[in-house]
């Protein structure tokens, strides 16, 4: 079986009573640990760190990133909610002036579409490359705070007064 580690890396585990061990006792010892390797956490720290290191010869480290908004999956067309987290690969693409440009690419749980989001310095926002599309949120009347008017009176007004074009 797999079991998840809070780091995002994936044990298999042999035998089939290891998840409830790991349940009853509150720890779970990989199979590759032994006690001189020192604390769980000083292993787990270590092959936290390994694993997310693997790729970092190619400039890639992996990361956990988390949706900064609500998207549409572009393979299968599911949402993708804000704050959901995947593990990412970092690596930088370039620059704007003296700030790195970033890209993260990640598999979204739904369909294992890969999916490229980079930050954009200039705007201060995270753009998607490929894979998927933002979702554009529905404009609701209340929640933007104006009163609504028949199309032809030309103008919206704000409760605050203000001149809504
Ligand atoms: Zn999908």
């Amino acid at each position: 079986m797999m079991i998840l580690l809070d780091c995002g890396c994936r044990v298999s585990v042999a035998g089939r009573s290891s998840l409830a061990a790991a349940r009853a006792d509150n720890f779970y010892y990989p199979p590759e640990w032994d006690p001189s390797q020192g604390s769980l956490n000083t292993f787990h720290g270590q092959h936290a760190l390994r694993e997310r290191a693997r790729k970092l010869d190619q400039g890639i480290l992996i990361i956990r990133f988390e949706m900064p908004y609500n998207i549409w999956c572009g393979g299968c067309n599911s949402m993708i909610a804000k704050g959901v987290r995947f593990n990412a690969e970092k690596k930088q693409v370039g620059n704007y002036y003296s700030t790195k440009i970033w890209s993260f690419t990640m598999k979204a749980a739904c369909c294992r579409q890969e999916i490229t989001i980079q930050t954009d310095p200039k705007n201060c926002e995270y753009v998607i490359i490929s894979g998927a599309q933002k979702k554009t949120e529905d404009f609701d009347v209340e929640d933007a705070e104006t009163f609504e008017l028949p199309a032809d009176e030309g103008v919206h007004y704000g409760r605050n007064g203000a001149l809504i074009y």
